[in-house]
């Protein structure tokens, strides 16, 4: 017996063999389907698709055989994948190849095989298309062409099979990539969202900062001038608020601002809007309230402050100021200014409307 030389490019062949993950799967209609074509044309009743792994032929698809692999040194298979073309042995007794090898001399009792090479893009022979009989016979040349046809029909369908895989692979990861960056867009939004209010909110109390008030008092002024209603505007400033500071330090100011500031939200609500318009001063802008409906909310907000019951005891003075004709913004916050300047003046803890 001669045993299967190996070919010269024999791990560049594994490799492309690898390269189809195709050996030890389970069995495919496909591929059966051509062998059974096979046996059918070469009127055989044995037909197989073997792969040449390194130490055994692995059967991908099988006709009229048991087993589902045979050790590659007794492989006929092996004998092709090494020519790399097309082998016929009509009578294997007759072979000094073959006669004494245990696949002729016991089961499953060779005497004829052609086998012909699955060739892939590379030009490596990974294994073979085969027909086998248990008597000596011969191929019609029409039968060898259709073998030989065949052998390519199982390779293009092994190439199908991979840029298959390849692609799910490729979609997968395209899928996964999509993912990733969605994520980064969904954080990046929520970053932003974040941003935007962080640059309209005072850190410390949580009211709107100036930069968004002058937005809200911009709005609500065109809207008042528009549609002729009325608007306020009050300017609330914390009586003798460096002593506070002075007497208790910097953190019990800051709590001060924030008890303040929380009265204030509490007596201003929607669609009025109360800002920390800068150190202890406030503003409130107020649409739709006329000049002495607003004059009784800043006495409600200006004893809110006086008796909240948490912190150290404090009071605001409010300068306050009803919209008129042709009024600016400017002309708004300098009249309630004027207002507050006067409610200082005057003794503080009080609401002067300019
Ligand atoms: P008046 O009754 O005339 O308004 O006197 P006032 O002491 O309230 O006014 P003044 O303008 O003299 O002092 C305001 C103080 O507010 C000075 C400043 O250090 C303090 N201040 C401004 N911003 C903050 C802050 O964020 N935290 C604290 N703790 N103090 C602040
Ligand atoms: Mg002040
Ligand atoms: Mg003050």
């Amino acid at each position: 017996m001669i045993h299967p030389p190996l070919p010269t490019n024999e791990d560049e062949r594994l490799s492309a063999l690898r390269r189809y993950q195709i050996l030890d799967t389970p069995a495919e209609e496909a591929y059966d389907d051509l062998v059974t074509i096979a046996s059918g044309i070469c009127g055989t009743p044995m037909a197989l698709v073997s792969l040449i792994d390194v130490e055994r032929q692995w059967f991908k698809a099988r006709a009229g055989l048991d087993a589902a692999q045979t050790p590659r040194e007794v492989s006929f298979c092996g004998h092709v994948v090494a020519r790399g073309r097309t082998m016929v042995v009509p009578d294997a007794m007759q072979d000094p190849r073959f006669h004494d090898n245990p696949l002729v001399t016991g089961d499953p009792s060779i005497r004829f095989y052609a086998g012909a090479p699955l060739v892939d893009s590379g030009g490596h022979a990974i294994g073979t298309l085969c027909v086998i009989d248990t008597v000596p016979r011969d191929l019609e040349p029409f039968q060898q062409r259709a073998l030989e046809s065949l052998s390519r029909q199982v390779m293009a369908l092994m190439e199908l099979r991979a840029a298959h895989r390849e692609l799910q692979h490729h979609l997968s990861e395209r899928e996964w990539y999509e993912r990733q960056l969605d994520q980064h867009q969904q954080q990046l939004q929520a970053r932003n969202a974040e941003l935007t209010l962080e640059s309209l909110t005072d850190a410390l109390t949580g009211l709107p900062n100036r930069r968004a008030f002058a937005a809200r008092m911009e709005q609500a002024l065109a809207h008042a001038h528009a549609g002729g209603a009325p608007m306020a505007l009050a300017i609330i400033d914390i009586d003798h608020f460096k002593q506070i500071n002075d007497l208790h330090g910097h953190p019990a100011g800051d709590d001060t601002l924030v008890k303040v500031a929380r009265a204030l939200a509490a007596q201003f609500t929607a669609p009025s809007v109360v800002a920390r318009f800068g150190g202890e001063e406030f503003a409130v802008v107020l649409p739709g309230v006329t000049a002495e409906a607003a004059q009784v909310q800043c006495d409600h907000a200006r004893e809110a402050v006086e008796w909240f019951p948490d912190g150290l005891p404090v009071t605001v003075s409010i300068g306050l100021t009803a919209v008129q004709s042709g009024d600016t913004v400017s002309a708004l916050y300098t009249r309630a200014d004027r207002g507050l300047y006067e409610a200082k003046r005057t003794g503080r803890n009080r609401v002067v409307a300019a």
